[in-house]
C-alpha cells in the first residue's frame, strides 16, 4: 500500500534492490537482447542529470530492463515516462515501478524499431536510454530521420549510452580516425556532446568493451538544407574508401565526380575526412541540386 505522506522518491527508494528484482523475476541477461544492466543508482542518476531538467518533458526510455534507469528518471521528476521493452520477462518488474508512479508512467511491450516516439508521445520529448548494443545505431539513425523532418520539435534531446567506439564516432571531428558518415549525419542535425564513459564492470553482466553516454541536441534548422537520402548517398561514397582522394571516391554517383567537386568548390585531391561537416553537407546539397 502506498503511504500518501511519502514522496515518489521515497517510495522508489523503498523498492527492492535491482539485484533482488532480477533474481525474483528470473531476469538472467540475454545476449540476443543486448542485456547489460546498470545496478548502481549513482550511475543511473548521473545519466538522468546529463539529460538536463526533466520536469517539463515527456521522457521515452528504450529498453528499461529491470528498471534501474527508469527509477532514476522518475526520481528526477520527469513529467511523464514511456518505457518500451521487448523482453516480456521484464514487464512484472516494471509493473512494480508503475504501481508507485501511477499515470506518470506507461509501459509499452514491443520492439523499439517499430515504435514511433513522435506519433506516440506528445512533445516536448526527450529520449534517454542505455541502448541494446545490437540495435543502438539503427535506432539512432531512425530517430535522426524524425529530426530531419521536424527539427527540434521531434526531440529536445537524446541522451544515449552506446559502445564507446560508437559514441566516439558520433562526436568525432574532421581529421580524427573516427570521423565519418555517422559523425556527419549526427552533426548535420544536432549538437553532439560526449558526456562520460563507463568501464565494462559498471554493468551486469559486463560487456566486452567500454561504454559512453552522449547527448544529441537537435538544432531548430539543419546545418544545410539537403535531404537525408542525398546526404547518406554522397557520404557513403566519400567515406567508403577513406584513403582515396575525393575525385576517385565519388565515382559512381549520378553526377560525375569532377563536375560535383568543381561546382562545390572542393579540391578533388582532398580526402573526405579532411573536410568539415558543413562542407561535406554542402557537397551533398550540390549533388542533390544537379541530380534533379
Ligand atoms: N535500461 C536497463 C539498464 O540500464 O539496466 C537495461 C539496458 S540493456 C543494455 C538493453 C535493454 O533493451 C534490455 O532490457 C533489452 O531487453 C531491451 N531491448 C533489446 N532490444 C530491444 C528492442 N528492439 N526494443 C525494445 N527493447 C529492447
Amino acid at each position: 500500500m502506498n503511504n500518501p505522506s511519502q514522496t515518489l522518491s521515497d517510495r522508489l527508494l523503498a523498492l527492492p534492490s535491482l539485484k533482488t528484482v532480477i533474481n525474483a523475476f528470473g531476469l538472467d541477461a540475454r545476449k540476443s537482447l543486448g542485456q547489460h544492466f546498470l545496478l548502481d543508482t549513482r550511475i543511473t542518476d548521473k545519466i538522468a542529470r546529463y539529460a538536463g531538467d526533466l520536469r517539463d518533458f515527456n521522457v521515452i526510455e528504450i529498453g528499461p530492463g529491470p528498471g534501474g534507469l527508469t527509477r532514476s528518471l522518475l526520481a528526477a521528476g520527469c513529467r511523464h515516462l514511456v518505457v518500451v521493452e521487448k523482453d516480456d520477462r521484464c514487464l512484472a518488474a516494471l509493473a512494480q515501478i508503475k504501481e508507485i508512479a501511477g499515470d506518470r508512467m506507461e509501459i509499452i511491450h514491443g520492439d523499439a524499431m517499430e515504435f514511433d516516439p513522435v506519433a506516440s508521445v506528445p512533445a516536448p520529448r526527450k529520449i534517454i536510454a542505455n541502448l541494446p548494443y545490437n540495435v543502438g545505431t539503427p535506432l539512432l539513425v531512425r530517430w535522426l530521420g524524425m529530426v530531419a523532418e521536424q527539427g527540434n520539435s521531434a526531440f529536445d534531446s537524446l541522451t544515449l549510452m552506446f559502445q564507446k567506439e560508437v559514441a566516439e564516432r558520433i562526436v568525432a571531428e574532421p581529421g580524427n580516425k573516427d570521423f565519418g558518415r555517422l559523425a556527419v549525419l549526427c552533426q548535420w542535425l544536432c549538437e553532439c556532446r560526449y558526456d562520460f564513459e563507463l568501464p565494462p564492470g559498471a554493468f551486469s553482466p559486463p560487456p566486452k568493451v567500454s561504454s559512453a553516454v552522449v547527448t544529441l541536441s537537435p538544432r531548430k534548422e539543419k546545418l544545410v538544407d539537403v535531404s537525408q537520402d542525398a546526404l547518406e548517398m554522397v557520404m557513403a561514397k566519400a567515406f567508403g574508401q577513406r584513403r582515396k582522394m575525393l575525385r576517385s571516391a565519388l565515382k559512381g554517383l549520378a553526377v560525375p565526380a569532377d563536375v560535383l567537386l568543381e561546382k562545390s568548390g572542393i579540391d578533388g585531391s582532398k580526402r573526405a575526412e579532411q573536410l568539415d561537416v558543413m562542407t561535406l553537407c554542402k557537397l551533398a546539397q550540390v549533388y542533390e541540386k544537379i541530380r534533379r
